[in-house]
């Protein structure tokens, strides 16, 4: 049966992003919980159309590391996309509120966005453009997936005005104009594990060491306002460039990833060592996610009998 908004009673609201906001909401006649996507866009009926088609591919994807698709319509000006509803939310939330996540727990996650980059590339030759933590979402059955893959360059064109694709996960030859490619996946991969490990993003203001001194750089606790800042806008409404104080952050911390060496998992052997892999700047140089599932990391997690269901009922 088709979609529609008659038949979905909203819940909650569970979050705001760049081009929209998503619903927590029943779909009445079945009794099914969903995550309802709702994206304003700005685009003529034709390629609306084209949109919805494009959303079909998202529909056909079947693997344990991608949130299914319930379907997607109209509703002018929006469009609506209903999703598998995964109820521990986000690995952003969830380091808000557990705090540095468990390494035995990034390495669980490392290895369900490979598998899931894997499925995307292999199966539909889609590449995701959007890895960071608010994209891979948990369930209390311990499960892991990713969200939000780019399945629709139309949809990516036409998400209104304040989207300008800018991400602070963004590699380093993507931020020089170089076309997407699964390796700019990985590096926005490594730099959110970074993220998850110590429960903070990664990127230090260079004008924050200006004015004070650099001993705070160990201090994973210590958050400068300005990195709040980053953090919160960047988390929250996506990056502006026309956004007024911003400008001066985001095109500092671009020049950073361009031109500072790589930041690095401070956690000695394997995960180190992945991570490494994960951000190396030249992506001619960094691995595939092929390459780095053989990574002895990945063996592990593989082979892991962590139990991921039971770290979930903790929080
Ligand atoms: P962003 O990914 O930039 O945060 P989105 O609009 O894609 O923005 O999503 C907003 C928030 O909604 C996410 O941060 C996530 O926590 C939550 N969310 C998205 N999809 C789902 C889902 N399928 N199940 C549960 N929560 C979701
Ligand atoms: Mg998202």
């Amino acid at each position: 049966a088709d979609l529609k908004n008659a038949d979905l009673k909203s819940l909650a609201e569970l979050g705001q992003g760049n081009g929209g906001s998503v619903e927590k909401v029943e779909h009445v006649p079945s009794g099914t919980i969903m995550a309802k996507k709702i994206v304003l866009i700005d685009a003529k009926p034709s390629v609306r159309k084209q949109i919805l088609r494009e959303l079909q591919i998202m529909h056909s994807c079947r693997s344990p590391f991608i949130v299914s698709s319930y379907g997607a319509f109209l509703a002018e000006p929006n469009i609506c996309i209903c999703m598998e509803f995964m109820d521990k939310g986000s690995f952003d939330g969830v380091y808000k509120k557990v705090g540095a996540i468990p390494i035995d727990v990034v390495r669980q996650v490392a290895f369900s966005v490979l598998e899931g980059l894997m499925y995307l590339y292999d199966v539909h030759r889609i590449i995701h453009r959007d890895i960071k933590p608010s994209n891979i979402l948990f369930n209390s059955l311990g499960e892991i997936k990713l969200c939000d893959f780019g399945v629709s360059g139309e949809l990516i064109n036409s998400i209104a005005h304040t989207f300008v694709g800018t991400s602070i996960y963004m590699s380093p030859e993507r931020i020089q104009g170089a076309e997407y490619s699964v390796k700019s996946d990985v590096w926005s991969l490594g730099i959110s594990l970074i993220e998850l490990a110590q429960g903070r993003f990664p990127f230090a203001s260079t004008s924050d060491s200006d004015d004070e001194n650099d001993s705070d750089l160990e201090d994973t606790g210590a958050k400068t306002e300005r990195q709040q800042t980053w953090h919160a806008r960047t988390h929250s409404t996506g990056v502006s460039l026309d956004g007024g104080g911003m400008t001066m952050s985001i095109i500092e911390l671009m020049h950073q990833i361009v031109k500072e060496p790589a930041p690095r998992l401070r956690f000695a052997g394997s995960p180190e060592e992945f991570v490494d892999a994960c951000l190396l700047k030249d992506p001619e140089e960094r691995k595939t996610p092929k390459e780095l599932l053989k990574y002895a990391w990945m063996q592990q997690a593989l082979r892991s009998t962590f139990d991921l269901k039971a770290w979930a009922s903790t929080f």
